[in-house]
């Protein structure tokens, strides 16, 4: 079947309703020129039940999204008096502190992934979503794109917007092999193990060991050599959301055994294994975790362009990451408010909407990779092996202090004013974006 879009407005179709896509939605969903239509491939919308950790700069593009009275409601924060830390950091021998990272008013604002989809999803309003609709080919001519799903169906619409994740089907269309070479997401190097944990379970536990009970509330990141775990809460602090990590750095090019599933769940005894050794509080933690999953880590490389015409890709459909910043998400936040506002304006038009996705382009790139690779090297630092650094603790512990600063302080609406002054520029026919 193929549906045409009714011919006045803007129709913009969306491939992905994860975090990022949904929110894209909802801020669309509010201007009634547009036609909006959101295609994901799942039977319904869903999240995994572990938590995500926002920093300053992705709560502000909750707010600026309409999302915060959402969002606040379900989100859990360090509690008094740590509420400006995002993390401690600890020696992973005797879990010494080292340092906090601080982020004023915000700290560590987490939710539950499951109930923050569900929080923005009530958001939506009904008949802008499509389930089971798994994009498998985008065409595009002069005059619009056609986007063809697995299930034979087809639809048409002004400009498509790929929100469907790091295995992106829009991406091929966007940079065709032929002429980009191959983009594939790779293997980092590193393995999740990931848990959640009654918080009053950890806090026994860890007094059990001798290790501070305070320990199990205020988010920790205990850091060692080519591994390191965090804890934060989650869930109005019911839940402790725990992730350990171990990276192989024998090799530049690590590798997946063949036919390695990227989840798969492990035994208890495995994670402890690789733990061995450590202090008390990582020993609790791990402890209370009998059932684990493994994530394989995957990343994609910087990719050269977001857009194609009037095809573009945002969120981890590019420029997946590691979490080691918490920021990927964030940065699927911040992309869909910078897009939906130029989107939105009132000079955005079926006939300038592409040159709004090459500025959105031109504008975000830079950042967004900045993140990406800021994201691999902050592994690299909690791990002992950033050059220079090494396992000098206090100076590790010095470069925590602000790493994270430049992040978390960028108001993606001077994004949206980069991009409308672009525009104005490029375009006579655009000026009143200016
Ligand atoms: C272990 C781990 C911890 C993390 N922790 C954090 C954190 O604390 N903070 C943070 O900011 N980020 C974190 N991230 C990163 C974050 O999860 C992602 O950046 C974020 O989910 C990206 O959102 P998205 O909407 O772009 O993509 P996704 O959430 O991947 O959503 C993509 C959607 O598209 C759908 N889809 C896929 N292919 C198709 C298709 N062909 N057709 C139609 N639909 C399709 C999928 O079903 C899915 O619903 C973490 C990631 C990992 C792995």
């Amino acid at each position: 079947m193929v549906s045409d879009p009714q011919p006045e407005r803007l129709s913009i179709g969306i491939v992905g309703g994860g975090i990022g896509g949904v929110a894209f939605a909802v801020a669309l969903s509010r201007d009634p020129r547009l036609d909006v239509q959101l295609f994901e491939a799942a039977p319904h919308f869903s999240e995994i039940g572990a938590g995500v950790s926002f920093g300053p700069n992705a709560v502000r593009a909750i707010q600026l999204l309409g999302l915060e009275q959402s969002y606040r409601r379900i989100a859990d924060s360090s509690p008094a008096p740590y509420e400006d830390v995002w993390f401690e950091w600890r020696c992973w021998r005797d879990d010494a502190y080292l340092t906090a990272s601080l982020a004023p008013g915000c700290g560590q604002s987490s939710v539950h992934r499951a109930d923050f989809l569900d929080a923005i999803v009530a958001n939506l309003p009904k008949g802008i979503a499509q389930f089971g609709k798994r994009c498998i080919e985008v065409q595009q001519d002069a005059e619009g794109v056609e986007v063809a799903f697995e299930d034979g169906s087809r639809h048409r619409c002004d400009i498509l917007i790929g929100y469907d994740g790091i295995k992106s089907a829009v991406r091929e269309h966007v940079l065709p092999p032929e002429q980009y070479g191959e983009f594939n997401p790779f293997w980092s190097g590193t393995y999740a193990y990931r848990g959640m944990i009654p918080t009053g379970q950890l806090e026994e536990a860890m007094a059990a060991k001798g290790a501070d009970k305070r320990l199990a509330l205020v988010p920790q990141m205990y850091l060692g050599p080519d591994r390191h775990i965090l804890t934060f809460p989650v869930k109005q602090s019911e839940l402790i959301n725990v992730v350990a990590f171990i990276t192989d750095r024998s090799t530049a090019t690590p590798t997946l055994a063949e036919g390695e599933a990227w989840v798969k769940p492990v035994s208890q005894e495995e994670m402890l294994g690789v733990f061995e050794g450590w202090g008390a509080g990582s020993q609790a933690i791990l402890e209370c975790i009998p059932e684990p999953t493994r994530w394989a880590l995957h990343e994609l490389p910087e990719l050269p362009r977001y857009h194609r015409d009037r095809v573009l890709i945002v969120g981890d459909a590019a420029h997946a990451m590691v979490p080691h910043q918490g920021a990927g998400a964030g940065q699927a936040l911040e992309d869909a408010y910078v897009l939906a506002s130029l989107l939105t304006d009132q000079a955005c038009t079926r006939h300038n909407a592409q040159q709004a996705l090459a500025a959105f382009d031109a504008v975000r790139h830079e950042r967004t990779c900045k993140v990406q690779r800021t994201s691999h090297e902050a592994g690299d630092l909690y791990e002992y092996s950033a050059p220079g650094i090494d396992d000098d603790e206090d100076k590790v512990a010095s470069e925590l202090e602000t790493r994270f600063d430049w992040l978390w302080n960028h108001d993606p609406q001077d994004d949206v004013l980069a991009a409308k002054v672009r525009l104005a520029w490029e375009s006579t026919s655009l000026t009143a974006f200016a």
